[in-house]
């Protein structure tokens, strides 16, 4: 019996008459789009009830996921790591030679290493998974109470869908209505090029890819709009039937890791040939014991390779994309988060990311008149007045209402006080207006049913509906970009309501004087049709429209935007305004926002006459490009890249994608973009918000300080060992640390130390400097200087003190204990000066550290008691209580290094006054 059993079986849906289970098959192309509704028992839009009835009965709308690589995966993969294969054989080995301490501490070593490696690796996982579910997609649906966006795994099969260019199919489902729909369905049939849909039914044995009727599952809509019902949701849907082509895995691989891991092998591989020829060497030359040369070996393999490396490394990674994610920005694609933190410009669309998209009609210019909207908002309080008086309301500007009201999409919930808001804020702002100006919008959509539509689109730059009422009158209603509806008329209404030949100088010049007021100007306007027509070509439009007038609609710029752009220009990032919005409108805006270069504004039309090299030129100055389509989006990517920027570039429509792609840093909109975007970018914002890239692109110089900060803490810690151990073995000295005790400091301080510097939280300074180049490859210059510089220090401090508790006591495993300790007590130290790579450590900020931090630190000295004085771990590891001088020796060691960096650091601050990065 399943468990918990009260917990099973479905909630009571006696009540509700739910379709046939096994419905998926069924030939749904062959049905009518009605008969198919009625297969589905959804000849009205659902109920939220019914709805959630049909998802216990069906399920959730969402393939099984792809399978994470499963908990015995994992653990094998840690056994994949050369060092463990060394460590086991040397358990072999100092078992077969019966040393059974040393075979025991090896092999303790080795399950603690795998253990940290295994667990490390779920965190990492985990993490991502987490964000993954972030970025559900959404799906349009209708129901009983209005138009909804709602996750798509909470479609059913009865739900009536809307589709939109850009968005993903989420469900399959039986088209009813189609307006010029193209479907991507490369994903099903292979097919490259886009699918004309329409809802005729079609012959039984129609191929997938001719099945008209159908949008499947997983495709893209490339164009166009439709509407249709779900028929089958999850698993029951062709792309269900094929599934495992979606399961989406995202690795954590990124070219520095990668850089990493190559480096971390060939130093295996170095390592294992010095070891073995040192091996054969000493058991040639020296007189020393096979077991003992053996364990030196060992030691010497330990000591060089830095196992831990890759593990923190990727946990650091892991840790920067969770911390994105806080900040509203998901990434995609794990590499991404490198090339964040050299960003060097950030091209962001205007509205709603670096304005707040909460719009607002202000100003209404009919006839020769302009006229202010009062009120706050989407409040519907307000009055359409003249010189702070109410105007009647009549002719032109009852007639700007009705387009305004009809020539719509948004949703207005006018049962609630504050009016809720559903579809495209601007438009829902026209829908206020409409109001306003007395347009009863409750009743007068009823009596102007619209018969069809050209839905908007970036390219033309307008939207057409075609409406009629219930006296026979036919009525084309237009709005859209001025300049762009201007060019189609010919008369204008006057403001007594009468058609007289349009004046386009006294218009231009009234759409000058709203745009630089910052306002978004839009035009409306009318072309009466004959009766009967129920169809609208764009070609009809081109000539003939009657000018009802203007509006002007107030959006003002976010807050957090313009701090985070002055950030940006702190941190030597540009930022570029990219918008489909007029000219004048997009300099007012900018100057608002603080943009450098406000009063040049390049156009798409402009940029069309440019040359490549001209673009590049200009690309690096201009900072505000208006009137754009989204093709222009993808020449500036190259331009400015050719310029040898690092380019971060959002978007959010279908067209926007070849851009996305192409950015260094690709950002989607979480709330208004297309699945389509989605998909060709790595990061997706939740908040649509330029605040959140700001955050982002600081995150991601975190991620990028703190991996360096890693290298260098630990690489030294290899190369002070390692050659220490050389030395002692050339030289034929006693070996100033055992083979077990390089295990200990290894395995357990060094790793756990370097690990709170994935912690670390951005330096004060982060968005002070400039992105560092994008050429700058990480192990070169100051990061080698630095690693071998203290890797010197740490030679010296355990020679000095092995030789100073030799001459004092005289006792190898004191002297030995010594050593150990002090090394330990240097790379405390250490850490506190590489968590500020560039600027002074000795500070109150740098000595207080972070609670973990702190809290680690103060386990390691715990550890190393223990290590010291418990005669448990003296019998391991052959270890001797230190008086309390010598624990004074190895703290002073620590504060010398600390002290020599400091000076090191002020040195280099002088000599180069550039930072480490950049060289
Ligand atoms: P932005 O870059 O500011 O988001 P868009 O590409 O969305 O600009 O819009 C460009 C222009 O198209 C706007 O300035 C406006 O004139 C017009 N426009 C935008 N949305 C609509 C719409 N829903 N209906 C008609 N015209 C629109
Ligand atoms: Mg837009």
């Amino acid at each position: 019996m399943p468990w918990p059993f009260w917990n099973v079986g479905r909630a009571p849906v006696s009540s509700i008459d739910l379709p046939q289970k096994d419905s998926s098959e069924l030939r749904w192309h062959t049905l009518a789009a009605a008969q198919a509704r009625e297969k589905v028992k959804a000849t009205s839009p659902l109920s939220l009830e019914e709805a959630s009835a049909r998802l216990v009965e069906y399920g959730p709308n969402r393939l099984p996921e792809g399978r994470t690589s499963g908990t015995l995966a994992r653990l094998g993969r840690q056994f994949r790591n050369f060092l463990i294969y060394v460590l086991l054989a040397a358990v072999a080995i100092t078992a077969a030679l019966g040393h059974w301490v040393d075979a025991g501490v090896i092999m303790a070593v080795v399950v603690i290493q795998t253990m940290v490696g295994f667990i490390q690796e779920g965190k990492a996982e985990q993490a991502l998974a987490a964000i993954s579910h972030m970025l559900a997609p959404m799906a349009r649906v209708i129901r009983e109470d209005g138009q909804h966006k709602i996750e798509a795994a909470n479609l059913v099969p009865g739900d009536t869908v809307l589709l939109e260019p850009g968005d993903r199919v989420p469900a399959d489902i039986r088209l009813e209505k189609c307006h010029n729909l193209k479907l991507e369905e490369a994903i099903l049939t292979g097919e490259s090029e886009a699918v004309e849909k329409s809802p005729e039914v079609v012959a039984d044995d129609a191929a997938l890819g001719d099945q008209a009727g159908m949008a499947f599952s997983g495709t893209m809509v490339s164009t166009g709009t439709g509407r249709g019902v779900v028929v089958r949701t999850g698993t029951a849907t062709e792309i269900g039937r094929i599934s495992g082509l979606l399961a989406r895995t995202s690795s954590l691989k990124t070219p520095l890791l990668e850089q990493m891991d190559r480096f971390a092998r060939i130093l295996s591989m170095i390592v294992i040939i010095a070891g073995v020829a040192i091996f054969v060497g000493g058991l040639v030359f020296s007189g020393l014991p096979f077991r003992e040369l053996f364990m030196a070996v060992v030691g010497l393999t330990v000591a060089a390779i830095p196992e831990g490396l890759p593990a923190i490394m990727t946990i650091t990674l892991a840790i920067g994309v969770r911390q994105m994610a806080r900040r509203h920005a998901v990434v995609r694609r794990m590499p991404v988060i490198e090339s964040l933190g050299a960003v060097s410009v950030i091209c962001s669309d205007k509205t709603g990311t670096l304005t707040r998209n909460e719009m607002m009609v202000t100003t209404a210019v009919q006839g020769r008149q302009r006229l202010e909207v009062t009120g706050e908002g989407y409040e519907l309080d307000g009055l359409v007045c003249q010189q702070n008086r109410p105007v009647e309301v009549s002719g032109a500007l009852a007639e700007m209402a009705r387009a305004a009201a009809l020539c719509n999409d948004a949703h207005l919930d006018f049962r609630q006080p504050q009016p809720r808001i559903q579809g495209d804020p601007m438009e829902a702002a026209l829908k206020v207006f409409a109001h306003k100006a007395e347009f009863d919008i409750e009743t007068g959509i009823g009596d102007w049913p619209r018969k069809d539509e050209i839905p908007f689109d970036t390219q033309t730059r307008f939207m057409a509906t075609l409406n009629h009422d219930h006296h026979g009158h036919d009525v084309v209603y237009v709005k859209g970009a001025p300049e762009r509806i201007l060019d189609m008329c010919e008369a204008e209404l006057s403001d007594k309501g009468d058609s007289v030949p349009l004046e386009r100088a006294r218009w231009d010049q009234a759409i000058a004087d709203l745009a630089s007021e910052g306002l978004r100007v839009l035009a409306l306007a009318r072309k009466p049709v004959a009766r009967g027509s129920s169809e609208l070509v764009v070609e009809d439009l081109a000539s003939g429209l009657e000018l009802l007038g203007l509006v002007g609609l107030l959006d003002p710029p976010r807050q957090e935007a313009i701090r985070a752009i002055s950030d940006c220009h702190a941190a030597g990032i540009r930022v570029k305004m990219i918008t489909g919005d007029h000219a004048l409108t997009a300099g007012a805006i900018a100057r608002k926002l603080g943009l450098n270069n406000s009063d040049r504004v390049l156009t798409g039309k402009e940029l069309d006459g440019l040359s490549d090299e001209e673009l590049r030129k200009l690309a690096t100055d201009v900072d505000v490009f208006a009137r754009t389509s989204p093709e222009h989006k993808l020449r500036l990517v190259e331009a400015l890249q050719a310029e040898h920027g690092v380019v971060a570039m959002t978007g959010d429509g279908v067209n926007d994608a070849p851009a996305l792609k192409r950015a260094d840093v690709g950002i989607a909109m979480g709330v208004k973009g297309s699945e389509a975007a989605r998909q060709a970018s790595s990061v997706v914002l939740l908040d649509d918000n330029f605040a959140s890239i700001v955050a982002a692109v600081r995150e991601g110089r975190t991620v990028y300080a703190n991996l360096k900060k890693a290298i260098a803490f630990i690489l030294p810690m290899n190369g002070g060992e390692s050659i220490s151990l050389i030395t002692a073995l050339l030289l034929g000295l006693a070996l100033p640390i055992s083979a077990l005790q390089i295990l200990w400091v290894n395995m357990i301080s060094s790793i756990v130390l370097a690990m709170t510097l994935a912690f670390e939280p951005p330096e004060p300074d982060v968005m002070k400097n400039p992105p560092r180049p994008r050429e700058a490859s990480l192990l070169q210059g100051f990061l080698v200087w630095r690693v071998l510089f203290v890797s010197l220090l740490f030679l010296t401090g355990i020679f000095a003190a092995w030789y100073w508790a030799m001459h004092h006591h005289g006792d190898d495993a004191t002297a030995r204990t010594l050593a150990v300790n002090t090394l330990v007590a240097m790379e405390v130290f250490y850490l506190f000066a590489v968590r500020y790579l560039d600027t002074a450590s000795i500070t109150l900020r740098g000595v207080l550290g972070t609670p973990i931090v702190l809290g680690t630190v103060a386990a390691v000295i715990g550890l190393q008691l223990l290590f010291t004085y418990l005669p448990w771990f003296q019998g391991t590891f052959d270890t001797r209580a230190l008086p309390l001088e010598m624990l004074a020796f190895a703290f002073s060691a620590g504060v010398t290094v600390l002290v020599i960096l400091e000076i090191e650091t002020w040195v280099r601050g002088r000599l180069w006054p550039v930072r480490a990065d950049s060289r």
